[in-house]
């Protein structure tokens, strides 16, 4: 096996037996990106040099018999995280040149056991999209079909672990933006429970529905990553204060007696078949591994995506308020301050960040409040109530996480509202606050994966990755690789 198709566990015992050092894995990963990015395009920013002094680092600390599960390991990151002294961009124009001056806390807890940071990795732009074709810094490609979409927002973060230019990337998701990317690129992706990793230092979206997440080969890959960012972090109000399970421990046992849900809701006619197919035999397989099945309903599925929409974009229009030409990024020439700031935002903002803003504000206004933002406050305890009286039945819940495989590039672009339905079965998640993962289920007839999403009770992430693993010894399907 080459070097960059390992998985973190397997790295990680090379690493430890010094079967390898830490710097020709991140030399060949290096060498892997030199040779795919110029077809896939998961990276904004390459942190070449950087990435070797990282490993000449591990490499001491290896030698010196520290050697944590993480140490050494070359990772990625979407370029939503603050990153001390590197650029970040948020895949948009108005930060093009933008240096933070500290880094997030969760890259900052990776950073804490040693690993090693390849670069920063492509995105929609402020993470507002499901395809990854509003980056301003090009079009992320599916690794599997250079000609298809790797979803989005966090394209880029699943295109590199599909591609094997990272082995692991950490990506954000306010409305399905780990899972949707996961799910057509092949990889495991998590969305952890609101609070159970810090976003601080996370470029906002939407407050109140942003988390961190890991996208992995594997889902004991997830389950190691997920154990280093998670925690209470005193700088973000929002993280809870709840241990933190080792998440790696408890994958081997079992799916015996577990009960999964099936929400009526979530199988409906317009499936696509192959995606279908791919559910009826993940059942079938949780059957054979003694799991047994209850239908269930989440019965205000149907408002989930216009609730997303109209708080999602609220939220965006305060938190994007900031990019004023005077505080960050781009500054545009004017005569006069508001002249500048609509010149700075006219030209930093790409269309859908522009389509957003302007939504949200909408929704905001006096008048409209009410009517919009309000009432989809309420609809959102509904869709959360929804989540928790069925939870009082079920462990966890078994879906599709996107209706088809990986879409064409440009076939959606022209239809936004097209655009948004493809995050229908990953929104309401976000909406209820609860945690849910994708993992490989299949492929469609066309050879693009397929992700199978289990969503669990808030804060049961071990539940969801113990689910998964037992999946994932019983099939092959996250063996395979993407022949680019
Ligand atoms: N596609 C959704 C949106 O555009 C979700 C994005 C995300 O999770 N960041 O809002």
């Amino acid at each position: 096996m080459t070097i960059s198709d390992l998985t973190i566990h397997a790295l990680h015992s090379a690493l430890k037996n010094k079967q390898i050092s830490s710097v020709e894995a991140t030399t060949a990963m290096l060498e892997r990106i030199n040779s795919v990015e110029p077809q896939v395009c998961s990276f904004i920013t390459v942190t070449s040099e950087q990435a070797l002094a990282d490993a000449r680092a591990a490499d001491k600390r290896i030698a010196s018999g520290d050697c944590q599960p993480l140490t050494g390991i070359p990772l990625a990151i979407k370029d939503i995280f603050l990153t001390e002294g590197i650029r970040t961009t948020c895949g948009s124009r108005i930060l093009e040149s933008f240096i933070p001056p500290y880094s997030a806390s969760s890259w900052e807890k990776l950073k804490a056991q040693g690993t090693v940071l390849l670069g920063k990795l492509n995105q929609d732009e402020f993470a507002m999209g499901s395809s990854n074709e509003s980056s301003a810094y090009g079009i992320t490609r599916n690794p599997w079909d250079i000609s298809c979409i790797p979803g989005g927002s966090s394209g880029g973060s699943a295109a590199a672990v599909a591609a094997r230019e990272a082995v692991a990337t950490l990506g954000t998701d306010t409305g399905g933006s780990i899972r949707q990317p996961a799910s057509h690129c092949g990889c495991v992706g998590l969305k952890p429970t609101y609070g159970r990793v810090s976003r601080y230092g996370v470029i906002a979206y939407a407050s109140s529905l942003d988390q961190v997440g890991p996208l992995t080969r594997d889902v004991a890959d997830c389950a190691l990553m997920l154990e280093a960012i998670a925690g209470h972090d005193p700088k973000d109000s929002t993280s809870v204060d709840t241990s933190v399970p080792k998440y790696s421990a408890g994958l081997a046992s079992g799916v015996k007696g577990l009960k999964i849900g099936l929400p009526k809701e979530y199988f409906i006619d317009g499936l696509d078949p192959d995606v279908q197919h791919a559910m009826t035999a993940a059942i079938e397989t949780y059957r054979r591994l003694g799991a047994e099945f209850v239908d269930i309903s989440l019965p205000h599925t149907d408002y989930a995506v216009a609730t997303y929409y109209l708080i999602a974009t609220a939220e965006a229009s305060s938190n994007l308020a900031r990019y004023d030409g005077v505080r960050f990024g781009h500054r545009a020439e004017a005569a006069g301050l508001l002249d500048m700031y609509t010149k700075s935002r006219s030209e930093g903002f790409g269309t859908e960040v522009k389509r957003r803003i302007m939504l949200g504000t909408y929704a905001l206004s006096s008048g409209y409040y009410d009517a919009y933002y309000v009432k989809a406050q309420k609809v959102r305890t509904l869709i959360m109530n929804d989540f928790m009286s069925a939870f009082s039945h079920v462990d966890v819940m078994l879906t599709p996480v996107a209706p088809t495989p990986a879409f064409k590039i440009g076939e959606k672009i022209n239809d936004p509202l097209q655009m948004y339905l493809s995050d229908i079965f990953t929104i309401p998640v976000n909406l209820a606050g609860t945690c849910a993962m994708s993992l490989p289920a299949g492929f469609s007839a066309h050879g693009l994966p397929i992700g199978l999403q289990l969503i669990g009770k808030p804060f049961a992430e071990e539940t969801i990755l113990r689910a998964g693993y037992a999946f994932e010894q019983a099939t092959e399907w996250h063996t395979r690789k993407a022949s680019i």
